[in-house]
């Protein structure tokens, strides 16, 4: 093995058959100097080698801790030989991996399944990393519309959130040229919602690619701004939007061909998790890929009834 861990799939799995290794693998990023207590912060920590715990020499509740405490595993009682496997195929799958395909795969049900995935996808929310600069495109585009297929409840449910035109979500999104995407749920297509987007995530003075909408209209004396009308033409010069048609196609094909039916309520869980992918896809492998999302693993919880939220039932997809 390599000293930074598995490099495949299947060496995860064998590697992360072995409690000892989880627990290695996890504490050397996320405490990388040296062990601290969760509770209170002190360093002053034992390991219980038979229980593969530490205990805080402080008197508190929760003294002891396992490497799961204070991340997206904390309160599961699955192991970590399935939890790590669940985050190395949903972290390197291109077009998304369903619920239906990891429970057959790790031999737990699809509802648990489902959660996992959901908590994984919390951890692909990463750092935001600045602002964008260079040459920077933005878009929107509709996402869903499957509707029709439900069950009368189900329908009325589902198509209460945000929705566009025929119930779909608009999801709206900024791409640096070669670089990273920021992608967000928005409510309207209107220009308070899309320029925000533009300013919270690009760097002034930039330049910006845009359709002709015209809630793009007025960025001009922040931006560079040009616009290519789709109506006459798709491409003019280095005036386009293909980055972003890119990422679409990625997310639709991860949307519509893997999760089937995504409920407006989880869709920003679904473009962390293809987000995440695509702003880690320039000279990494699966391995790298991996170790990012095991950094973002601490500081995010997320309850069954968080994620479903009151009346609802979790999803399948
Ligand atoms: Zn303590």
């Amino acid at each position: 093995m390599e000293a930074n861990g598995p490099q495949t799939l299947q060496e995860a799995i064998l590697y992360f058959a072995i409690p000892e290794n989880c627990l290695n693998y996890i504490a050397v990023r996320r405490w990388a100097d040296g062990v601290v207590c969760p509770t209170c912060g002190s360093t002053k920590v034992s390991f219980l080698k038979n229980q593969l715990r530490w205990q805080c020499s402080a008197h508190h509740a929760k003294r002891q801790f396992s490497v799961k405490v204070g991340t997206i595993f904390e309160d599961s009682p699955l192991g970590l030989d399935k939890w790590l496997p669940c985050v190395w195929l949903i972290t390197n799958a291109k077009n998304g991996i369903s619920s239906y395909e990891v429970g057959r795969a790790l031999g737990v049900t699809q509802k648990t399944a489902w959660f996992m995935l959901h908590r994984v996808r919390l951890a692909h929310q990463g750092k935001d990393g600045g602002k964008l600069s260079g040459e920077v495109e933005v878009d929107e585009t509709f996402i869903g519309g499957k509707a029709r297929n439900m069950h009368g409840e189900v329908k009325a449910r589902k198509i209460q959130g945000r929705r566009g035109p025929e119930g779909k979500a608009i999801v709206a999104a900024v791409l640096e040229r070669g670089g990273k995407v920021r992608a967000k749920v928005i409510d309207r297509r209107k220009k308070k919602d899309l320029q925000a987007l533009v300013r919270e995530h690009v760097e002034p003075g930039s330049a910006l690619y845009s359709d002709a909408l015209k809630s793009y209209e007025g960025l001009d004396g922040e931006f560079i701004h040009q616009v290519i009308d789709h109506a006459v033409a798709y491409v003019d010069g280095n005036v386009h939007t293909n980055g972003m048609e890119n990422f679409w196609s990625l997310l639709k094909r991860g949307i519509n061909g893997t999760y089937v039916s995504v409920e407006p309520y989880h869709l920003f869980r679904y473009l962390d998790e293809q987000a995440f992918r695509f702003n880690n896809r320039v000279d990494m492998n699966d391995a790298d890929r991996f170790d990012i999302v095991m950094r973002q693993i601490v500081g995010k919880r997320l309850t069954y009834s968080e994620l479903i939220g009151s009346g609802r039932v979790a999803s399948a997809s």
